[in-house]
């Protein structure tokens, strides 16, 4: 990074810094983990590179098989060069397995195979601490248009298909994950942020038993420990595989 790159956007567990390419970002991952809206707040030293090498090779990976998305390339071990984009302040949440808030909020036991992907879409606002929303209430609100947001929803189902078949290959469970979209400066919609234990929920399928190990964000949330041990696991097998 030079004073040329400017810091445009702090996240919690990212920053967004201009490029010399006006359509180009370039996002920096830090060590930060927040859970519960933020209530529950953590330093990990060393996931931000982790989660920059995770998300570049899943990126490369949904690339390949023709998923728009912001990544251009890795620039060093914790940041990454995309294009720009405007974001669609929506977090699309594709579930094959009820856990976490879906099991909170419904009779839905946990651990539940789902018959078909469930897609759940919430509103990207913190003040409101991220409602689950409709495709009537997106209308109202004015955010995107339906035939986007059909978009979205089909390209968030196809890359469900793609994970879900590497991570078996690596010997993981795919239960679920969050998606952003935004629209580039020729407005074509595009996967944004990133894909990383962070955000999916990753089982260890090297269990004997039905044993839940979980290798991902989980392991902050509910106190289990191990947490970077569990990321480098990730890369490790993603690295050894690709
Ligand atoms: N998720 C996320 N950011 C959020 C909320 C959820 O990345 O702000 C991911 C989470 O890691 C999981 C999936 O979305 O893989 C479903 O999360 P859920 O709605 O069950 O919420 P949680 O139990 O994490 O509160």
């Amino acid at each position: 990074m030079n004073n040329k790159n400017e810091l445009i956007y702090e996240g919690k567990a990212k920053k967004v810094f201009s490029h010399d390419d006006e359509d180009k970002v370039i996002i920096e991952f830090k060590d930060d983990a927040t859970a519960f809206n933020s209530l529950k707040k953590a330093k990990f030293e060393g996931k931000g590179k982790l989660n920059c090498q995770i998300s570049t090779r899943i990126f490369e990976l949904l690339i390949k098989k023709n998923i728009p998305t912001h990544f251009i390339e890795l620039k060093n071990e914790n940041t990454m060069i995309a294009k720009k984009i405007k974001v669609i302040p929506l977090e699309i949440v594709l579930r094959n397995i009820a856990y976490g808030s879906l099991c909170k909020q419904t009779t839905i036991k946990s651990g539940t195979v789902l018959a078909k992907p469930l897609i759940d879409i919430y509103l990207k606002n913190d003040e409101l601490n991220d409602p689950l929303i409709t495709k009537e209430r997106i209308e109202l609100m004015d955010i995107l248009n339906i035939e986007d947001l059909d978009i979205i929803i089909n390209l968030t189902l196809k890359i469900n298909l793609i994970l879900k078949n590497f991570f078996k290959k690596i010997k993981l469970k795919l239960v679920d994950f969050k998606l952003e979209f935004g629209y580039d400066l020729k407005n074509n919609i595009l996967l944004g942020d990133e894909i990383s234990p962070d955000n999916c929920r990753l089982w260890d399928l090297n269990q004997q038993n039905d044993t839940i190990v979980s290798l991902d964000k989980d392991r902050f949330r509910n106190d289990l420990g191990g947490l970077i041990e569990a990321y480098s696991e990730i890369n490790r097998r993603i690295n050894e595989f690709i």
